[in-house]
């Protein structure tokens, strides 16, 4: 199943994303947070609802993560392309959930602190149940809720400057998630990741050249902070990564989930 959060009758709301008339449409009010309902994804409280086509709907951020916990160099053409040999275990930085950004809305670029901001597009991974020290033989899976697309837009200059990431990653702004939170992709079997900007492809992977697969991720973090349901996992950029300008337009789309748009201001 596909879900969204948008604006509903003043409030945010999750919906239940469907094909009508071969047209993506929100079809039903989900009556609970789809990371805080019990059971199965597909078995969710809802109510029927007015059917709005996606594309016309307000769309909010489709996570309320307590925490969004990013990989770096998770793809061997991209760690090249930054110069860094390839990592023999997880990197793992934090963004700060100010930096989340709804699909359509503007990333501002800092441009008086920063004259390099990078797009990266990312596969997202929603947390489905609390995880904490799993082991080398625990199943992942069922851990995951479902996927998104996420933007894991960087100040370059000030990363390579500040020697850690918490400036350059944590921009109000800097985390574009959406439009939708799918359950229907396996990342294992490959699931493909592009990046546009004005319609121009820039960036295109797929998670089967992961250098840590999404089981290694998920428990690499678990052994160090409890990962809780909601929770929004970044799991690396494909190579490609490139700057962007005011009134450029960046698209992250992965498969399965769709497209997700969003302008670039200055302020
Ligand atoms: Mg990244």
């Amino acid at each position: 199943m596909k879900y969204c959060r948008f604006t509903h009758e003043g409030q945010f709301r999750y919906g239940l994303v469907e094909p009508v008339a071969g047209e993506e449409h929100i079809t039903r009010l989900l009556l609970t947070a789809p990371h805080l309902g019990e059971g199965e994804l597909d078995e969710l409280p809802s109510r029927r609802m007015q059917q709005v086509p996606l594309d016309d709907a307000v769309l909010a951020p489709p996570v309320e993560p307590t925490k969004i916990v990013c990989i770096g160099r998770n793809y061997r053409e991209h760690a090249k392309e930054l110069g860094h040999p390839i990592p023999t275990e997880p990197l793992i930085f934090l963004k700060p959930n100010s930096s989340l950004l709804r699909p359509g809305g503007e990333v501002r670029r800092p441009a008086a602190l920063s004259e390099r901001v990078d797009h990266e597009g990312e596969l997202g991974v929603i947390i489905g149940r609390r995880c904490r020290r799993l082991s080398d033989s625990d199943d992942v899976r069922p851990f995951i809720l479902g996927y998104t697309s996420v933007n894991d837009v960087t100040a370059r200059d000030l990363q390579n400057k500040d020697g850690q990431w918490t400036r350059a990653k944590g921009f109000d702004t800097f985390c574009p998630v959406g439009p939708v939170v799918s359950n229907e992709l396996d990342p294992w079997a490959g699931v493909n990741v592009e990046t546009r900007v004005n319609g121009e492809v820039r960036q295109q992977g797929t998670t089967r050249d992961f250098i840590f697969s999404l089981d290694v991720i998920i428990r690499f973090i678990s052994q160090v902070m409890t990962l809780l349901p909601g929770d929004l996992i970044a799991t690396g950029t494909p190579p490609g990564v490139g700057p962007v300008q005011a009134g450029d337009v960046v698209e992250v789309s992965v498969e399965g989930v769709g497209t997700l748009r969003n302008p670039v201001v200055n302020e």
